[in-house]
């Protein structure tokens, strides 16, 4: 699931202040009080924890795409992806999150983007037809820990620009997650982006992005799909972040929430994609931790 940029600019360095990093073997953080102004350095027990949550998530999104076919609703792909985490032990992050920017809990465990709804399609009746443009986002927590990724697919007959669409989106979050190194800066990952986005002449929704990821769904930092190279928070091993790139066909970067107050839609009706995988930050590169 996408985060809402709320708290832009304010990145502060990991174990600065009173934030707190796992490498003391504790195991703890403080979620009391100033979390929000803190990024978490996670341990490689930790990112090996996460790595298997990931690995639920995959599974999840392999199911829902399975499912996709012409005459399928999207209530039976959240169904798929339910029992995958069901099945895992897993619960589902997605399920009945109800952050500051929505009116009502979210009440499944995948979003459903169709078409003009670039993100947080609530899963409903609607039944699929040949050369939907489908993203499917979907988290899972096991074992205290979390990930979240997103795909993007057609179904049935795709016609050649969905295609392109899709496949500039899984470039942009490939040089995104190559960005993703110690010593760079979000920025370098947000340019990268935004770059691969804008080359191809396609529309950025601004407001909506990445964010840290562990224990929480979503955490700090913020990671926008467009920006400046060399600003922001300094990547440092042991951090991990949702990068999920959005891209509208249209090439405006106008966008709209639906009645639901959920969904975000493309105003000019152009279709749109959502891409995303959890990655840490490691000596040894980056780490994807949503593959099967
Ligand atoms: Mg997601
Ligand atoms: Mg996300």
């Amino acid at each position: 699931m996408a985060a809402r940029a709320g708290r832009a600019g304010r990145v502060i360095r990991a174990g600065a202040g009173t934030s707190r990093g796992m490498g003391a073997g504790n195991g703890g953080w403080d979620y009391g009080g100033a979390r929000q102004d803190m990024v978490e350095i996670k341990n490689d027990e930790a990112l090996d924890a996460m790595r298997e949550a990931g690995r639920v998530v995959a599974r999840c999104l392999a199911a829902a795409r399975e499912a996709a076919a012409p005459g399928v609703s999207l209530i039976e792909l959240d169904k798929a992806a339910h029992d995958v985490i069901r099945k895992a032990g897993a619960t589902s992050p997605f399920l009945n999150y109800h952050p500051s920017f929505a009116p009502t809990p979210f009440p499944a465990v995948i979003c459903a983007s169709v078409n003009d709804t670039i993100v947080h399609g609530i899963p409903d009746g609607y039944v699929l037809r040949d050369g939907d443009l489908v993203s499917i986002d979907c988290g899972a927590t096991l074992d205290g820990w979390t990930g979240d990724a997103a795909t993007s697919f057609i179904v049935g007959t795709p016609r050649p620009a969905d295609l392109l669409l899709i496949g500039t989106a899984e470039k942009a979050l490939a040089a995104g997650i190559a960005a993703a190194v110690p010593g760079a800066r979000i920025g370098d990952i947000s340019n990268a982006i935004g770059s691969i986005g804008r080359s191809a002449r396609y529309g950025i929704p601004s407001g909506f992005g990445g964010h840290g990821i562990g224990r929480q769904m979503h955490e700090d930092p913020h990671v926008p799909n467009e920006g400046r190279p060399g600003r922001g928070l300094r990547l440092r091993p042991g951090l991990a972040l949702a990068i999920e790139p959005m891209l509208m066909a249209g090439g405006g970067d106008e966008f709209g929430v639906a009645p639901d107050g959920w969904a975000l839609r493309t105003t000019d009706g152009s279709r749109a994609a959502h891409v995303e995988h959890s990655v840490a930050i490691t000596d040894s590169g980056p780490r994807i931790l949503t593959l099967q």
